[in-house]
This record gives structure tokens, C-alpha cells and sequence, in this order.
């Protein structure tokens, strides 16, 4: 049995980050067990039709973490990257678009949809305006607490039906019901006067979305940046290493081909659902890690080139499949072609293109979610190992977000050691 200081569990952006983290710190004794044969999770790329594309779906990072981008572009310099103000539509339909916005056809409008509604048709102008009266939140009605019911609370009618809940299907699955509301309460009210006037002005108003500004990598796809975040841990990485099996007290894990570890603190950021046995923890954990719901999304790769100068294009239609297209060839140089991301309920047979399955995608905000994690982190907590990341967490984070996560639990689980040495 191997024994290390730091056990961490997963090899994508959050066991990177904090890996290196600790290596930065002067740390030593710290291994990483990585299921699959390279690092980077969700992020990874790989080299299709002659040019990368990232297989966990559209990867791009966010320009509003500088202490994260500094610390990422240690090891990926920011020359590398291409830095893009982001173009991103909607799909609607000539029914629905007067015109073209922007080079893109008449069947595009931007996103944020609430802010763009002034590029619709007159009288579709009209009836999304007569909607957004009619909200809920804009009549002073009590908050609902179901999400679909919310949904039209929050933004009207129209924008619920047209939009907001076909989209959500298609991205989360079918029932909309067993998620909770708690993840949207920021989602900024549409108001009734701003809409009006972005449609008599014709131009947009309100918030901006993430990603307002994002980088890619000028000469590789996202998943080079944890490349080379495996390649600077060196040989403190386990490739090919799927942990099976936790003592919870004795802080050994167990993988699929027997390798055994154990260690003074575990970090875990794989699915909690991975595990086939967890012991030493109170009644009614598994059950709680059972409650835990997730999407899966699988990628398609498309040769043909489209005819946009968008980044990426959402699409609410139910009669299509996918949710999302990512024009690889307007954000990766030499890239050809766009890639697909639909939800696993959804995808269609396969025609002989280059697919991948994430099985795990999204965590799912379920209403009893908030819950079950805090049980569950503070129960592992009292055991010396630690949740982290999208997985570990259990929460919707991009990989700025789990890399800013990974280097404050750095900072904390440093920290306490050095507390613990001062009283001794
Ligand atoms: C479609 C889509 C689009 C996204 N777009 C963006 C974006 O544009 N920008 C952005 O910043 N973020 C984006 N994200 C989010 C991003 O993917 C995550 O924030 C990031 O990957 C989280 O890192 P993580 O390390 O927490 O989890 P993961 O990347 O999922 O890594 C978990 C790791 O654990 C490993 N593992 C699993 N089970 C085991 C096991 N039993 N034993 C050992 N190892 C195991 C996995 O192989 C994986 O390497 C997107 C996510 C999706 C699904």
C-alpha cells in the first residue's frame, strides 16, 4: 500500500490546480489517481478531422478571475491564447427574425435573449412586450417554488415557452420538476420599460452573460492547458488509476485493478456516485449520494462549415437534437467544421462521425440539493477529506471557478497544517 501527505482523487481542473498548488507551496508527498489515461476531465481536447476540438463540449476561459488567469498562464503563457469578445446567438426561425443581425441570416438572434427580443419581428415584439407585463414578478405575484412554475414567474409566458423550458429540457432532460430555484435567483427581472425601449431604440440593454470576453488557445484545443498541468506534477500522477472503494476512517481507497493507497487527507473530485463502496461513514450516506442527479452530454463532430461569425449557437427547437453547435472554425485557427452537444436522452443513431459521451456533464440543481451536499461535505470533512470542484461539490462550476476553489482549499489545508505544527 502507498502512503502520501495529500491523496487526490481526479485529475481535472480541480485536482490539477490544487496538485500544483501544493507543489508551488513546497509540498512533496501528494499523489493524483486519474481514472482515464490523460489529465484535464471535462476539459480535454483531442485531434479530430485535423484540428482539436474539446470533447467534454465548448470550452472557453473566462477573463473575469485575474488571480486564476495568472496562475493558469504559468503554465500556458497568454500568448498563447487568442482573446475573443464573444459572439453568440439563438436560434429562432424565420417566423420569428426580421432580419439579419449581424452576417448571420434572418433565423439568429443574440444572446441574451431578453436583451435582443428588439431584433424579432414587430409583432412578435409585441407579443413577447404584452408577456413580460404579464409576469408574474413584474405583478408583484409570490415566488413560486417549483422551477417550471418559476420560469414563467420570472420571465413571462413567451420567453418561458419559447425559450427558457425547451432549452432547459434539452440541455438537463425532460423533467424540469425535481430541480430547484435556488441556482436562478440572480437571473436579473426582464423589465417591461427596458424592453421597450431596446425595441423602439433597436439595440440591447441589460446584463451581459459570462464569457462577455474569453480566451482559446491560439494553436491548441482547451485541453492542452491541463496537459500541461499534468506534465509540471510530474510523477505524482496515477493514470489509468479508477478508485473504487473508500474507508472512510482509515482513509485507504481501493482501485478497479487493486492498487491500494492511503493517506492523511483525501481530496476528492470525482462524482460521488462513482464509488461502488464508501464505509465508515454515518446512516443514511449512500443514500444521500444516490439522491445526487446528473446530465450526460455527448459531442458530434460535423465537417461542414457554417455560415456565422458566431462562437457558438444555442437551440431551444425541440425538433432538433442538440442544444448547442460550437463553430470550431471561429475560434481555432485552422479548424474545420462545428461540433454538436446533445443531451444522452436525445441523441440520434449514429452516422459513422466522431462522437464522445460525457457521462457525467452537468450536476443537477435538484430541490433537495443544497441539502444533501452540506450533510455530506461537513460529514467527509470530519474525516479529513475534502469535496471539490464540479464534481466534489456538486456544483455548476466552470473551471475558472474550480481552479479558484482548488487554490483557496490549498491555501486552507496548508494553512491548518502549519497551525497544527505552532501548537505542538
Ligand atoms: C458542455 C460543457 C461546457 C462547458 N463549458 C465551459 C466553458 O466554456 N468554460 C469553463 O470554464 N468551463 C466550462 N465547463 C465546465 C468545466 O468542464 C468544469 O468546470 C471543469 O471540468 C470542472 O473540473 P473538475 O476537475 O471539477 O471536474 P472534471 O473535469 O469532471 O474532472 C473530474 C476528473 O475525475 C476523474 N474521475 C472520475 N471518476 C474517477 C474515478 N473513479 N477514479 C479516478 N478518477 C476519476 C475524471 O476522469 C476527470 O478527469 C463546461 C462543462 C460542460 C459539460
Amino acid at each position: 500500500m502507498e502512503r502520501v501527505k495529500y491523496l487526490i482523487l481526479g485529475a481535472g481542473p480541480a485536482g490539477l490546480s490544487l496538485a500544483n498548488c501544493l507543489k508551488q507551496k513546497g509540498e512533496e508527498s501528494f499523489l493524483l489517481l486519474e481514472k482515464e489515461k490523460e489529465a484535464g476531465g471535462l476539459c480535454r481536447s483531442m485531434d479530430v478531422d485535423g484540428a482539436p476540438l474539446d470533447i467534454g463540449g465548448g470550452h472557453f476561459l473566462d477573463v473575469r478571475r485575474p488571480e486564476v488567469n495568472r496562475f493558469l498562464f504559468g503554465f500556458m503563457p497568454e500568448e498563447e491564447w487568442n482573446r475573443y469578445e464573444r459572439d453568440s446567438k439563438i436560434s429562432f426561425g424565420e417566423r420569428y427574425i426580421e432580419q439579419d443581425s449581424g452576417g448571420h441570416g434572418n433565423r439568429y438572434i443574440d444572446h441574451p435573449f431578453e436583451a435582443n427580443i428588439w431584433q424579432m419581428k414587430p409583432e412578435k415584439q409585441k407579443e413577447y412586450l404584452e408577456s413580460i407585463a404579464e409576469a408574474g414578478c413584474n405583478k408583484g405575484e409570490e415566488m413560486p417554488e417549483r422551477f417550471v412554475d418559476w420560469i414563467y414567474w420570472k420571465l413571462g409566458k413567451r420567453i418561458a415557452e419559447d425559450y427558457m423550458l425547451p432549452y432547459n429540457e434539452k440541455m438537463f432532460g425532460k423533467d424540469l420538476n425535481i430541480l430547484g430555484t435556488y441556482w436562478l435567483e440572480k437571473l436579473p427581472d426582464v423589465s417591461y420599460e427596458e424592453t421597450r425601449k431596446s425595441c423602439m431604440e433597436k439595440k440591447p440593454y441589460g446584463y451581459q452573460p459570462g464569457h462577455a470576453q474569453f480566451y482559446y488557445p491560439k494553436k491548441y484545443g482547451y485541453g492542452e492547458l491541463w496537459l500541461r498541468m499534468q506534465k509540471a506534477v510530474g510523477e505524482r500522477i496515477a493514470t489509468g488509476a479508477a478508485v473504487k472503494k473508500l474507508d472512510a476512517l482509515r482513509r485507504r481507497v481501493v482501485c478497479a485493478d487493486g492498487r491500494e493507497y492511503e493517506a492523511e487527507r483525501i481530496v476528492t473530485t470525482i462524482p460521488w456516485a462513482e464509488w461502488e463502496e464508501i464505509i465508515g461513514m454515518p446512516d443514511g450516506f449512500s443514500q444521500n449520494v444516490r439522491k445526487l442527479k446528473h446530465s450526460s452530454t455527448q459531442i458530434e463532430y460535423v465537417p461542414e462549415k457554417m455560415e456565422t461569425k458566431a462562437h457558438w449557437i444555442y437551440y431551444p427547437e425541440r425538433e432538433i437534437s442538440y442544444h448547442r453547435i460550437l463553430v470550431r472554425h471561429n475560434f481555432c485557427p485552422n479548424g474545420k467544421g462545428y461540433w454538436t452537444e446533445t443531451n444522452k436522452e436525445r441523441v440520434e443513431p449514429d452516422k459513422g462521425r466522431f462522437r464522445y459521451m460525457n457521462e457525467y456533464a452537468y450536476p443537477l440543481n435538484t430541490a433537495d440539493k443544497p441539502q444533501i451536499m452540506k450533510e455530506l461535505l461537513e460529514q467527509v470533512r470530519c474525516r479529513e477529506i475534502y469535496g471539490l470542484g464540479r464534481w466534489g461539490e456538486h456544483e455548476h462550476y466552470n473551471s475558472d471557478l474550480v481552479v479558484e476553489r482548488a487554490m483557496k482549499l490549498a491555501e486552507e489545508l496548508l494553512g491548518s497544517e502549519n497551525k497544527a505544527v505552532k501548537r505542538i
